[in-house]
C-alpha cells in the first residue's frame, strides 16, 4: 500500500510543495515544531534512507542544502533542525524517509533535549571497532 507521502506526491492527497524534481521533493508539514516547517522526501518509497538508490541519495546533498538555506530566506531565522527519524523505534511514523527541517531562532523554547549519556572506561573504543566493523 503507498505511503501517505506517495499519495501526496501522486496528487491524491492535497499537499503544499516547495520544490518537486525527479527524485525529491518538499512540503510543508501538516502538523509543524514550528511554522515553515518543511518534510524532504524522495519519490522513490523506502522506508530507510539505506533502502533509497544510490542516484536518489547523490542527490541529497544538493537538495537539504538548498532547502535549509530557503527555510532560513523565507523565515529570516538564523538557524534550522534537520532531523530524520529512521525506524519507528527512533519515532519514524510514515514510513516513507524523509528529513524534517524546520526553523530555529534564538530563545525560541522549542529545545532540542539530546539525552546524553557516558560511556563505560574502554566502552567508547569498543564502539568504535564495532562501527568500523559493520561499515559497508
Ligand atoms: P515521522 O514521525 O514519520 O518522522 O514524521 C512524519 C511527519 O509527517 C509528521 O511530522 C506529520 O506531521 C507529517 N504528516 C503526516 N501526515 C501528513 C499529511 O497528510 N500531510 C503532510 N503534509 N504531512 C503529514
Amino acid at each position: 500500500m503507498p505511503s501517505i507521502f506517495s499519495k501526496i506526491l501522486a496528487g491524491q492527497i492535497p499537499g503544499q510543495f516547495v520544490f518537486r524534481d525527479e527524485l525529491w521533493a518538499a512540503l510543508l508539514d501538516i502538523r509543524p515544531v514550528a511554522p515553515g516547517h518543511v518534510l524532504l522526501i524522495p519519490l522513490h518509497e523506502g522506508q530507510h534512507l539505506s533502502d533509497l538508490p544510490p542516484v536518489t541519495l547523490a542527490a541529497l546533498g544538493d537538495r537539504l542544502a538548498r532547502l535549509t538555506a530557503t527555510v532560513k530566506a523565507a523565515s529570516g531565522a538564523p538557524a534550522v533542525n534537520v532531523v530524520v527519524n529512521d525506524g519507528p523505534a527512533a519515532g519514524q511514523e510514515v514510513p516513507h524517509a524523509h528529513l524534517h527541517i524546520w526553523p530555529r531562532f534564538p530563545d525560541d523554547g522549542k529545545g532540542f533535549a539530546w539525552p546524553h549519556t557516558a560511556y563505560a572506561e574502554g566502552e567508547l573504543a569498543t564502539w568504535a571497532v564495532q562501527l568500523r566493523s559493520a561499515w559497508r
